[in-house]
């Protein structure tokens, strides 16, 4: 059986990098122009291609998003772009416009072109519709169920690609103007304000609805289907994909590598016991920074599965240090600082093929070889001893015995 592909996001060469060295099998991006999210893309043509060659060194994939509904003065450079990205290697693009599906494969042939979620394609005659336009996979709406997924694919036969985590529109996805009414920034066009997820008073006949201290939001909560993990495998589901290509690199550290272990160990042993879906639901809830739900897997969404009038985020402060180096013989590690830490802590390294390993963070030193006793300052360079061993690349966060469960 052809193993399920992880998809990870991207938003700019170094989280790239740190997808695939963390488990992913693929990354997708957006570039300056033609993507949603594009304010967020740091991916100009060189980058896009020092990511297909450190890609290509891992056997990974780069898909490009080019996922914006072009509009006529839009369209203008498209074809030359389309064309770079076939010539530097890209795998696929992400496509959420007829005129671009058909544009990609008379002008570059040789790139795989994925229907972008934006179409909403919730069953298999539509996924036959692609199939006879010649596009090469379909990524499912998120708003299937599990009992959709199932049916579609005993009819459908282009590789299909899921959502298995991140965040969630209100709205069908990609069908939501609400940005652009509130702040004139085009949803489609990649400026999503995220309006749904702001506060609002409710009024109905002129009457508030609710207190002055209580405003209304209609955030989602964050996708997190762990649990559908294996039976979207069994299902037939080629490509799991993660949301975020606005996240920091330690989530997609986090995110990538919990997802990879799940993943091989259902290959290797064929199920997944519950004390192990609770061991991959912490490992998640050390980068997670919203609450999560099943999404529409188990069904429609009900109120649990939304955040009323609470935020919900909050920043996690867990991500201490990159591990820059290590050295086997002294037992000394290099570590970039990430947030603020003391001496005395205790601390989890972890990385691609380090188990998590708790130490006590008892000396530190500068570049110098001066002591410090705090390490204020993010991308300081420190030095500290940790005699289990680690790896170049690795992660070190803070334990935080009391931190709050979001799930
Ligand atoms: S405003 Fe909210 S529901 Fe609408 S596109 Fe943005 S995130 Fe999705």
């Amino acid at each position: 059986m052809k193993k399920v592909e992880l998809l990870a996001p991207a938003g700019d060469l170094e989280r790239l990098k740190t997808a695939i060295r963390y488990g992913a099998d693929a990354v997708y991006i957006g570039g300056k122009k033609f993507s949603l999210r594009s304010r967020a893309s740091n991916f100009d043509i060189p980058d896009i291609e020092a990511g297909v060659e450190f890609a290509k060194e891992y056997g990974a994939h780069v898909h490009v998003t080019v996922n914006m509904i072009p509009h006529e003065e839009d369209l203008d450079g498209l074809r030359e772009y389309l064309l770079e990205l076939e010539r530097i290697g890209v795998t696929a693009i992400i496509v959420a416009s007829l005129s671009i599906m058909n544009l990609a494969k008379e002008v570059a042939p040789k790139l795989e072109v994925h229907v972008s979620t934006q179409h909403s394609s919730t069953n298999s005659s539509v996924i036959k519709f692609y199939e006879s336009l010649g596009m090469n996979r379909v990524v499912l709406a998120r708003e299937c169920t599990l009992e959709d997924i199932k049916a579609t694919m005993e009819q459908a036969n282009l590789p299909v690609e899921a959502f298995i985590h991140g965040g969630m529109c209100v709205s069908y996805s990609g069908r939501c103007t609400l940005s652009n009414n509130m702040t004139d920034r085009d949803a489609n066009r990649g400026g999503c304000a995220q309006s749904c997820r702001w506060k609002y008073r409710l009024f109905k006949d002129d009457q508030p609805l609710h207190d002055e201290e209580k405003l209304f939001s209609m955030s989602s909560k964050d996708l997190c289907a762990i649990e559908y993990v294996p039976a979207l495998i069994d299902a037939g589901v080629s490509s799991f994909k993660i949301e975020g290509r606005m996240k920091s690199q330690y989530y997609l550290a986090t995110i990538v590598r919990t997802y990879r272990m799940l993943i091989d160990e259902y290959y290797a042993k064929g199920e997944v016991s519950p004390a192990r879906i609770a061991f991959y639901r912490d490992e998640l809830s050390k980068a997670e920074n919203r609450r999560t739900a099943n999404g529409f897997y188990a069904g429609h969404p009900k109120m649990q599965d939304h955040l009323y009038g609470i935020n919900g985020s909050g920043v996690s402060q867990e991500f201490i240090a990159y591990v820059l180096d290590y050295d086997e013989a002294t037992k000394i590690a290099k570590l970039e600082v990430r947030n603020n830490f003391a001496k005395g802590i205790q601390a989890e390294a972890f990385g691609p093929d380090t188990k998590n390993t708790n130490f006590i963070v008892d000396m530190l030193y500068n570049e110098d070889g001066e002591i410090v006793e705090v390490a204020r300052n993010p991308m300081d360079i420190l030095y500290t001893k940790i005699d289990i061993k680690i790896k170049k690349h690795d992660m070190i966060r803070k334990i935080i015995d009391k931190r709050e469960k979001i799930y």
